[in-house]
């Protein structure tokens, strides 16, 4: 992949707006989300309310028949690492439960994930949860102008390899706007300064997924849930960014 050429988007301030609106209404979503998640409930108690809630602020989900996902939002629960499909899987006291939607506003994507556990769990899951949301935040802040990608992906990487943690190379982050997964990928993993230079107007969805154990994954026979090769658990944060002048600025987030 040495000599592929990137063609990365850049975003006009009147897009930057549009998106700005698309990231503040997820993040609304999946805040509700996140206070309604209790002991007792399946994860397809979630993709009803996650339904219910995209259509009270006139939104498209994003996922919901995107290369045919059943739902609006994957939930992903300990082992589990993303895509996976709600069903009648019940949520118990101590798991930890990965929340990711997009949705679609004004022809315009944002995309995000959570991870959270479920009434108290274990101080090597809160540790995890923990590691998982400051890489995410290592990584933000490593996108800015005149920084390569891999600026983004080693800052992930050192974040969670220094705390004992590994991190998923299967599957990695992207750009996104106009369509979901726009270019460039943005792994998780690598050495720094390398890669495309970073420019004012770029939009980019990052999203470690985080292992307790082994980095390596395996897709179920559903053809979507992704689970840890070890079978232990594994976290997900991702925000939708801008790159601006004054640095990054975070889309998904209720202002
Ligand atoms: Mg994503």
């Amino acid at each position: 992949m040495a000599n592929r050429q990137f063609k990365i988007g850049i975003k006009s301030k009147k897009e930057i707006a549009i998106l700005r609106d698309a990231g503040k209404i997820l993040a609304l979503i999946i805040q509700e989300l996140k206070c309604s998640l209790k002991s007792g409930m399946t994860t397809k108690d979630i993709d009803v309310k996650s339904e219910n809630l995209m259509a009270k602020y006139g939104v498209v989900p994003a996922f919901k028949g995107y290369r045919g996902f059943p739902a609006t939002v994957c939930v992903s629960v300990n082992e589990e690492v993303v895509h996976g499909i709600p069903s009648e899987k019940i949520l118990k006291d101590g798991d930890i439960v990965s929340l990711d939607a997009g949705i679609i506003y004004r022809d315009y994507y944002s995309d995000m994930a959570v991870t959270v556990g479920i009434g108290k769990i274990g101080s090597g899951l809160e540790k995890l949860l923990n590691v998982t949301r400051e890489s995410l935040e290592d990584g933000i802040h490593q996108a800015r102008v005149g920084n390569r990608l891999s600026d983004i992906s080693h800052a992930v990487q050192k974040k969670v390899e220094t705390n004992g943690f590994s991190v998923v190379r299967d599957f990695v982050g992207h750009g996104i706007g106009r369509y979901l997964h726009e270019d460039p990928e943005i792994p998780n993993f690598g050495n720094p300064h390398q890669g495309p230079v970073l420019e004012e107007g770029m939009v980019f969805a990052i999203e470690p997924m985080v292992n307790i154990g082994d980095w390596r994954t395996k897709i179920l026979s559903d053809g979507w849930t992704v689970i840890t090769f070890d079978q232990k658990p594994s976290a997900h944060f991702e925000h939708t960014i801008v790159i601006l002048k004054k640095g990054p600025e975070i889309l998904t987030q209720v202002k």
